[in-house]
């Protein structure tokens, strides 16, 4: 594996399994020995050295990528990558071609995109924000409110957000779907959160996704629900023509 400067602040890992989750959701599993013991909450990410760069970006960090950790058992961390299709890059592109025994590096799982206390929790985004919400759900209290508006382009590419019993739980989700429709400033989606039941004080929301359409979806929280800002946690995780958003 060529070394870079960064590469002392970064773990090495491997590739141990790849999994074809949906047509277009590819689930990545890493393993190695400084990958056991890290801390991790659920929400949180990791950056990835996906590939080269040009130059000497090159030389000091390789491309880096940032992925939301789906899962994490103390010794194996989990991604889902989505083959977005439009103008592919490198993190697309190393999803597609991982392959069991591939090294990589990467950081520590950070980031400040995690559940918090509130009345009831509302979640919303698209393909690349549901691989946020699995695990965010998962964490929350038995007895928590939880409320969702996912919009993926097709039903194959859901994934499985309450398996643990999530019917059992006093969750309202739901799905739409674009059918090839762009999933930037995805107004079905703001609709969606629009038609939501919920409660008249503000919960806590989590916006995740793409750039624009988490702007529209808070600005109707706050000027039609009348959401303090504060109430609102938002993570813009890419936009059109922008690439490698962090
Ligand atoms: C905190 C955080 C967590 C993230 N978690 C995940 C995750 O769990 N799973 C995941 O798949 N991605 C996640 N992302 C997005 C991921 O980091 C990459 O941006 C994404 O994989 C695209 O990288 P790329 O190298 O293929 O394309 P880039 O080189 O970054 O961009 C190339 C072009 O593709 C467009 N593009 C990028 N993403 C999409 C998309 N989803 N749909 C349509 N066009 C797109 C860009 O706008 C750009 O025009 C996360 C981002 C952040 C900041």
């Amino acid at each position: 594996m060529k070394r870079r400067l960064l590469d002392r602040l970064l773990l090495p890992a491997r590739v141990n399994a790849v999994r074809q989750l949906a047509p277009r959701m590819r689930h990545i599993t890493l393993t190695g020995a400084e990958l056991a013991g890290l801390t991790w909450q659920p929400g949180q990410h990791v950056r990835l050295q996906v590939g080269a760069a040009p130059g000497a970006v090159d030389w000091l960090v390789g491309t880096l990528r940032t992925y939301t950790v789906w899962d994490y058992d103390g010794e194996n961390l989990e991604l889902i990558v989505y083959q977005h299709g439009d103008d592919e890059g490198p993190g697309a592109d190393w999803a597609r071609t991982a392959r069991p025994g591939d090294e990589l590096r990467l950081m520590k799982p950070e980031g400040s995109f995690v559940t918090a206390p509130g009345a009831y929790h509302l979640f919303a985004g698209e393909e690349t924000a549901q691989v946020a919400y699995g695990p965010m759900l998962r964490a929350l209290p038995a007895t928590a409110r939880a409320f969702g508006c996912l919009e993926v382009d097709t039903p194959d590419e859901r994934l499985d957000l309450d398996s643990d019993g999530g019917p059992q739980k006093n969750w309202d989700l739901r799905w739409t779907f674009r059918q090839g429709r762009p999933a930037a400033s995805a107004t079905t989606l703001v609709d969606a959160v629009r038609a939501l039941d919920l409660p008249a004080e503000p919960g806590v929301a989590y916006l995740a996704g793409e750039a624009r359409t988490i702007q529209l979806i808070r600005r109707h929280l706050t000027e039609d629900r009348g959401w303090p800002r504060r109430a609102i946690r938002t993570k813009p995780f890419w936009t059109p023509g922008r690439k490698g958003l962090d």
